[in-house]
Order: C-alpha cells, then sequence, then structure tokens
C-alpha cells in the first residue's frame, strides 16, 4: 500500500467522466490542488491537473506521476471552484473543462513564468571605439532613456550588441512606463450619472446591473465610470467584450482613461496570452479586456466584471465544451462576492427575465448622449414590387436622396455570397452539399459553389446534374450580388462590400472603415459585421433588405437574435448631427412581432415575445436541455438517443428527432429535448443518467440551452 499522503486525484484532459489516481514517489514533494502534472496515460503521457489530496485509492497498482509542473497551483482556488461546477452545470467531464480554461501554452505543460521585462535603460558610461555597433545602440539609448528590445530592433541594431552592453554593465532591464490614462470625462448626463450612482453604491458585494442603453447612449462611459472606485483601491476588472468589437478604438478608450490595459483575443499567439494570464494572476494588470474566453482568466483581486454587448451570440462557445461566456461570468461574481454590470441596447430575454424576477436590476439610458436623435423607422411592403439585385424602386428613390444630401447608407443583408442557390429552371433540381443536407451558396470572384456549414467549395455546373438542361439560375441574394445591384444604379459612388469573404483582416477592415469615415457619400453593404460596436458618423440611411426570415425560422431563438441585429445595425444610423432614417423591406409588412418592434422599440418587442415563451413553456421561463448525438452511421444515433430516452421517461423527452441541419460533414446529427420545471429537476435527471455503451464512431454532445446559473 502506498503512503496515505502521496496519492493524489488527476484530472485529465480526455473524453471521460473520470478523475484518475495517481501515486507520488517517495520523496517529492506533494502538487499543490491546482498544479500541473505530467503523468502516464495509456500509452503515453499527458498534462493533467491535480484535484484532489487522497489517502487512500480503491484502485490497486496505481501508476506514478511523472512530474511536477507547477510548484503552486496553476489554477487558483476559484477557479477550480468554477471548474467542478461547469462539470457538474454543462455535465461536461472536469479534464477537459479544465483544459478550456487553460491557455494552450500552459495545457502542453510550457514553463509558466513571467518574462523578464524586455525593456532598457543606462547604467553606467560606455566607450569603446573598437564597437561601432554597441556605440551606436548606447547613443540610441541614451536617446530614449527607456526602449524596447523590440523598438531597438526595428531601428536597426542587433540583439548580440544588446547582450553585449549587458555584459559590461552598460545598460540594464528597467521597467516600462505605463503611460498615464489622462483623458479627462466628459461630464455625465443624469440618465448615466443615476447609473453610476445606482452601480457604485454596492460595490461590496454580489448583484447584477442590467444596463439598458440605446445605441450610443453612453454605456461605455459608465462602465468607465463604476470602475473608477475599484481601481483606485487597488481592486481588478474584467471587461468582456463581442468578438468583433474589440477593435483598438475599444482598446484606446479604456489606455486614454486608465493607461495599461491586458488584451485576451484571439489573435494572440499562445505566449503572448499566457504572459497575460500570468500577469493578472500576479495582479499586475488592473485591467482586463478580452472576448469570450477571457471569462478564465485568474486574478489576484478581481473587483467587478463588466459585459458590454451581453445578447451577443460570439460570448456562446457552440464547440467541444459548450458554455455561455456571460452565465460564467455570473457565476464568478457570486464565488467572489462582486458586483456584475452587463450591457446592451438589446439584452438577452434570459436577462429581462431576470429583471422581471427580481434577480437582477435594470437601470436605463434611453437618450443618446452626445444629443443625437434617435433614427425613424419606415416599412417598404414588398409584395407585388419590382426590384433590382433585391433593392426595390421605393429604397432606390430614398437611397439616392440620402446620397444627394452627402449621407452615407448602410445596407444590410445578412446572407454572404452572390445567390443563396443554384436552381434549375426547368426541373427544379437545387445544387446541394455532398456533405450536409443543405443548399450550397453562389460565389462570385472566384465564381464557385460554397457550402456555408462544412466549407466544401464546388465548380459550378454548365448543365443541371439532374435533366440536363442548360437552365440554371442565381436564387435570392446575397452581398455580392446586392453589391453589383448597387453599383449598377449608383455608379458614381463608391460601393464598399463588407463581410468575412471581402475582409478577410482586421486591419483590411480597419483600413476600410477608415477610407469610410473620411466622410465622402458612399455605400455600404454588409453582413452583421456592419453592426456591431463601429461608429460611422456620416451614415443618415439605414436599409434592411429582408427582415423576414428570421421571424419565420422554426427556431425559438430565431426572431429574438433577428429583432436584436435590426436594433443593432438601426443604431449606426445617424449617431452625429444628422438625425437618421431606418427603411425595412418586408414581404410581412403586418407581422405582429416586426410591427411591434419597430412601434415600441426593442422593449416592446421583448415584452411581448418573452411572454410567448412564458406561455409555451419555452427559455428562459422553464430550463430546456438538448442531447444531440453526431455519427457517420445514423442508426447509432438513433438507437443511443432512445436509451437514453427511456431513463428520462418522466421528463418525456420530445424525439429523437433530426437537429435542424441533419446532416454536417457527412455526419448524422439527432437530438433529444427536455424542457422541466425547474433547473434542479432537469438537472437532477441528468445527473442520473447511465451514459450506454457507445461506440466509437459516435459522438455525443450535449447542448445546454439553460438561461442563468442557480
Ligand atoms: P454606447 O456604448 O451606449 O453605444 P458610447 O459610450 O459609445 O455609447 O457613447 C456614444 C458617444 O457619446 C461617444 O462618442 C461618447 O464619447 C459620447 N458620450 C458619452 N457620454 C457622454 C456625455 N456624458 N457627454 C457627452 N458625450 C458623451
Ligand atoms: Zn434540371
Ligand atoms: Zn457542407
Amino acid at each position: 500500500m502506498p503512503d496515505a499522503e502521496q496519492i493524489i486525484e488527476v484530472a485529465v484532459p480526455r473524453p471521460l467522466h473520470a478523475v484518475y489516481d495517481y501515486h507520488v514517489p517517495a520523496g517529492t514533494p506533494t502538487p499543490a490542488v491546482g498544479a500541473r502534472v505530467r503523468v502516464p496515460f495509456g500509452r503515453s503521457e499527458t498534462v493533467g491537473i491535480c484535484t484532489a489530496h487522497k489517502h487512500s485509492s480503491t484502485h490497486n497498482k496505481l501508476k506514478s506521476i511523472s512530474q511536477i509542473l507547477d510548484a503552486e497551483a496553476m489554477v487558483p482556488p476559484d477557479l477550480m471552484a468554477l471548474a467542478h461546477w461547469m462539470n457538474d452545470y454543462y455535465h461536461h467531464p472536469l479534464g477537459e473543462v479544465l483544459a478550456t480554461l487553460l491557455p494552450a501554452a500552459a495545457r502542453r505543460g510550457a514553463a509558466c513564468q513571467i518574462d523578464a521585462p524586455d525593456y532598457w535603460t543606462i547604467a553606467a558610461p560606455f566607450a569603446n571605439a573598437r564597437a561601432p555597433a554597441q556605440t551606436a545602440l548606447y547613443a540610441y539609448i541614451q536617446k530614449h532613456a527607456i526602449c524596447s528590445g523590440s523598438d531597438l530592433v526595428a531601428a536597426g541594431h542587433t540583439r548580440a550588441s544588446l547582450r553585449a552592453l549587458v555584459k559590461v554593465g552598460a545598460i540594464a532591464r528597467t521597467e516600462p512606463t505605463t503611460p498615464a490614462g489622462d483623458e479627462s470625462p466628459p461630464v455625465a448626463t443624469s440618465a448615466q450619472q443615476a447609473a453610476i450612482d445606482a452601480v457604485t453604491s454596492q460595490l461590496n458585494s454580489f448583484n447584477v446591473s442590467l444596463l439598458q442603453g440605446v445605441t450610443g447612449s453612453g454605456k461605455t462611459e459608465v462602465y468607465l465610470r463604476v470602475m473608477a472606485p475599484i481601481l483606485a483601491r487597488q481592486q481588478q476588472v474584467l471587461v468582456l467584450v463581442p468578438e468583433i468589437a474589440l477593435t483598438p478604438q475599444t482598446l484606446r478608450r479604456f489606455q486614454r482613461r486608465y493607461g495599461q490595459v491586458g488584451m485576451l483575443h484571439s489573435n494572440l499567439t499562445d505566449h503572448e496570452r499566457l504572459q497575460t494570464w500570468l500577469k493578472s494572476a500576479a495582479g499586475q494588470m488592473p485591467i482586463i479586456i478580452g472576448t469570450r474566453s477571457a471569462v478564465f482568466t485568474p486574478f489576484s483581486n478581481l473587483g467587478l466584471i463588466i459585459v458590454d454587448e451581453e445578447h451577443d451570440s460570439s460570448y456562446k462557445q457552440q464547440e467541444g465544451l459548450r458554455y455561455s461566456a456571460r452565465d460564467l461570468t455570473a457565476k464568478r461574481a457570486q464565488q467572489l462576492n462582486i458586483p456584475l454590470v452587463l450591457g446592451s441596447a438589446t439584452p438577452s430575454l434570459e436577462s429581462l427575465y431576470n429583471v422581471d424576477r427580481g434577480r437582477y436590476r435594470k437601470l436605463t439610458l434611453s437618450q443618446r448622449a452626445a444629443g443625437a436623435q434617435m433614427p425613424s423607422y419606415h416599412l417598404i411592403d414588398m409584395r407585388g414590387q419590382q426590384h433590382t439585385d433585391g433593392l426595390s424602386i421605393p429604397l432606390e428613390h430614398v437611397i439616392r436622396r440620402h446620397l444627394e444630401k452627402s449621407g452615407q447608407v448602410l445596407i444590410f443583408l445578412n446572407r454572404r455570397g452572390f445567390a443563396p442557390a443554384l436552381l434549375c429552371a426547368a426541373c427544379g433540381w437545387q445544387a446541394q452539399c455532398s456533405d450536409c443536407d443543405a443548399r450550397l451558396t453562389l460565389h462570385r470572384h472566384p465564381t464557385q459553389l460554397m457550402c456555408h456549414h462544412c466549407g466544401l467549395r464546388f465548380p459550378v455546373p454548365d448543365v443541371c446534374e439532374s435533366c440536363g438542361q442548360h437552365s440554371l439560375m442565381p436564387v435570392g441574394m446575397g452581398t455580392q450580388r446586392t453589391e453589383a445591384g448597387l453599383q449598377r444604379l449608383f455608379a458614381d459612388v463608391p460601393v464598399y462590400r463588407i463581410d468575412r469573404d471581402s475582409a478577410r483582416s482586421n486591419r483590411q477592415l480597419e483600413e476600410r472603415f477608415a477610407r469610410i469615415n473620411t466622410g465622402a457619400p458612399a455605400i455600404m453593404v454588409g453582413t452583421q459585421m456592419l453592426a456591431k460596436g463601429h461608429h460611422f458618423p456620416n451614415v443618415t440611411l439605414v436599409a434592411i433588405l429582408n427582415a423576414d426570415a428570421g421571424f419565420l425560422s422554426p427556431d425559438f431563438r430565431a426572431p429574438e437574435r433577428t429583432a436584436q441585429l435590426i436594433i443593432q445595425v438601426a443604431g449606426r444610423a445617424g449617431r452625429a448631427e444628422r438625425p437618421g432614417e431606418v427603411w425595412i423591406q418586408s414581404y410581412q409588412p403586418d407581422n405582429p412581432t416586426l410591427v411591434r418592434l419597430i412601434e415600441d422599440g426593442y422593449p416592446g418587442f421583448a415584452e411581448l415575445e418573452l411572454a410567448q415563451r412564458v406561455q409555451f413553456g419555452l427559455p428562459p421561463a422553464q430550463p430546456m436541455a438538448l442531447i444531440r448525438a453526431e455519427s457517420g452511421v445514423p442508426d447509432e444515433a438513433v438507437l443511443l438517443l432512445n436509451q437514453l430516452k427511456s431513463q428520462l421517461a418522466p421528463l418525456q423527452p420530445l424525439g429523437p428527432v433530426p437537429a435542424p441541419l441533419a446532416r454536417q460533414a457527412n455526419r448524422a446529427r439527432y437530438q433529444l429535448m427536455l424542457v422541466a420545471p425547474s433547473r434542479s429537476i432537469l438537472h437532477g435527471h441528468l445527473r442520473q443518467l447511465q451514459p450506454p455503451k457507445v461506440p466509437h464512431t459516435l459522438r455525443c454532445l450535449r447542448l445546454y440551452c439553460c438561461s442563468t446559473p442557480d
């Protein structure tokens, strides 16, 4: 029997619902809970996290750990608690939860040390006539007082000269100077002040404020103000922003006010990400701004969490461990007993439901801050209308009127490519993806058919594959087609298309926005990339080409997403002195949801939609879970779900039914849907599920549509 203190439990990053006991060899210190250990696993080794110390094990013949990678916990206790909670709430293996939490470099076992600062300054006099390169570098550093290693190299000096000067003691490392934030804030409006006071009066305990403010109402200014007292008492602040909104402008706004800001997003190298992680854990980063996964950043003294655009779908991780970063911020804030601020012009129904139930406090900003007016809304009835590539004649006139008054025009269409279908006019055949149950989208430049679900590309056939006739035609509108139509109708005005195909990098996108913001008349046509976070002061007209699809989808969440998108896009209109107009084309201009949205704005829409969710017992009124099985062999998926269904009989699951995209990348997708009167009942049943023996061809995913953590 091994020594009592020398057994630890290790969570390994494998899709198994188990942690494993390992033996710690005599003479080796016991690793801390939260420390990384290298362990033999199967026929190889892996990096796991020590999750507990044990006195005994029910297994005999334990393997020994190979190496302890951290002297102290890499995952601090509060994140460890969050991981355990996620393991239970999302029914996902602990080892994989921990692997999701850790930066990639740490997951691979990289050493976790904060780099010495790569900043240099003069330490002693230096003169050496036989070393001109060193002399030049010395003079350069002398001139700048402090400079970074990368600046030196950029200025043509070498690391070799740097090392030589360090060796003779002429220069030394130093801390970087933090540019002090020096922006003086504007005078808060009375609505902003009321919101600021409400938040700052309760900074010492867990509470959630939902800041509902129309686009341009100065929510960001409220975030900046409520951070001040937290930073003043040396606590840290975490700010989450949607993927698309983490632009240099956003970042500069926080830097101008508060100086140093740590940034976490998907374009960092693994090393940079790890460094920011470690510095935050060490308390060296007062502010972290990041996208979804920044919710897992460790802090030494976190005092406040802010989530901007809390409704945004980029907070949901859709693959592997499916989680909602917004929901996790609520859990973290609760565990740390600190305040949380959720902000949006179009809050999620989940958050609004929590306001109704008295769990969250709602703070409202109903006016634009800098005095700009809200746009006016207009509907165009498309029934029986002629149109050019999706643009009706009334819309054409409106566009012309705005361009003539030197306004800019933004046209929104949530479909990239040229046309969403290629159809045979003779027999009705449609081009389909070979691997998915989905139509192919026709693209131009280069001309090809593309599957937007799996990414496969196909050449465009000359003749119909079914009847052999030369009668294929593109059906429906994509951004490329509308762009071509606009270029024909408005030949003397530049047309900028903004979607994932036209702007591949952030830099390209920024360049294009800079050109647009020189202010000359221009037309932008694009997808939801246009909807978020950007400020276009000269846009006076926003047109939404087709509002209908989202309100007719079988997905019960589609109307909510569509309404949010419409309001967010509309919010780009008239942000500066000139008032804006929003024109919406619809084949269903009497649709009650659309009418309510236009007449009463988002709050009216949300009230109606939430009442319907309550009536039908859908989330957030009742918690829901989906169990989804994917397999190359459809029968296997159905069989597995039927086995689970019999175990869940008291909840009367719906299914198995084909998932919304029934076949994707050659895998059949089926699902079982569960609704329960309370989350504890739902989770009670899920926890007791006995996983049937799963063939290895099957990937069983569980997707939780639960609203808020309890
Ligand atoms: P939101 O985040 O709600 O979209 P912003 O914080 O970006 O709004 O504010 C919109 C514009 O109004 C910005 O240009 C901002 O500088 C300005 N602004 C915000 N608050 C004030 C204020 N109290 N006085 C004057 N201008 C303000
Ligand atoms: Zn045909
Ligand atoms: Zn496909």
